[in-house]
């Protein structure tokens, strides 16, 4: 479960995000839509670790992470990253991308890497080389390896963004089936609509560093709560 409460950022006074307040349970997936420059990979940002919010608590299973004075490093955190620029690391083979976030017991990670390479469909690629993978296949592994630690908390930025319409599909659905059934608390940054309305549990319109309307997609698609979020789906159909 992630929970941040009354997150503020202010950049030389300009603020960027704005007492964002969101709750997600395990399992469900939450959409931040917004268009560009509103806040929101300054949100995950902060969320991850790499930014520092200039107020506001950060909650992971109901642990402090982070507020303004105490502060968990990034990598303990118990939060994985999907950012469409997030490659694997081209010197490694996939299985060692994979268990790339793992510690301890050798015979243990390669049983979870094995398990979720065959949960994504590419078993077969476990010893081939980045190069080798076309970019959909890539993100799968990407997928697996964010996943590997079993991170309590995904946050994940335009992830399916580098790919064509036809592979981008079939790898959303598959990568919600596959958050759902780890049980990860999930936040996805899109700026589409039809991204939002076709893999988010709850959608969150962000607007100048704030929310301005929370709820299920077909709710918030059926009654916008002003003019500019109606213009924003506006580009759907
Ligand atoms: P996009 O959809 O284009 O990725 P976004 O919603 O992710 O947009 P952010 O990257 O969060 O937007 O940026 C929000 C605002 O904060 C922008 O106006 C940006 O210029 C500003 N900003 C972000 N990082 C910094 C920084 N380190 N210093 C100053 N301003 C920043
Ligand atoms: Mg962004």
């Amino acid at each position: 479960r992630l929970e941040i409460r009354n997150l503020t950022r202010t950049f030389e006074g300009k603020t960027v995000v704005d007492d964002v307040s969101l709750s997600i349970l395990p399992g469900h997936v939450t959409c931040l839509l917004g268009p560009s420059g509103c806040g929101k990979s300054t949100t995950l940002r902060m969320i991850a670790g790499v930014d520092m919010q200039s107020t506001g608590e950060i909650y992971v299973d109901g642990k402090l992470v982070c507020d303004t004075i105490f502060r968990v490093p990034p990598e303990r955190r118990s939060i994985g990253l999907m950012f469409q620029d997030f490659a694997l690391f081209p010197h490694l083979s996939v299985a060692q991308n994979v268990a790339f976030g793992l510690k301890g017991d050798k015979s243990e990670n390669r049983e979870r890497v094995e398990q979720l390479l065959d949960r994504v469909g590419l078993l077969h690629y476990i010893d081939a080389f980045p190069h080798e993978l076309s970019g959909g296949e890539q993100q799968r592994v990407a997928l697996a390896r964010a996943l590997a630690p079993r991170p309590r908390v995904m946050l994940m930025d335009e992830p399916f963004s580098g790919l064509d319409n036809r592979l981008r599909d079939g790898i959303r659905d598959e990568t919600l089936s596959l958050l759902k059934e780890e049980g990860t608390s999930v936040l996805l940054v899109t700026h589409e609509p039809e991204e939002a309305m076709r893999m988010a549990d709850e959608i969150a319109l962000m607007r100048d560093g704030r929310i301005v309307q929370r709820g299920a997609p077909y709710n918030i698609y059926n009654a916008p709560a002003d003019k500019a979020a109606v213009a924003f789906f506006s580009d759907i159909n």
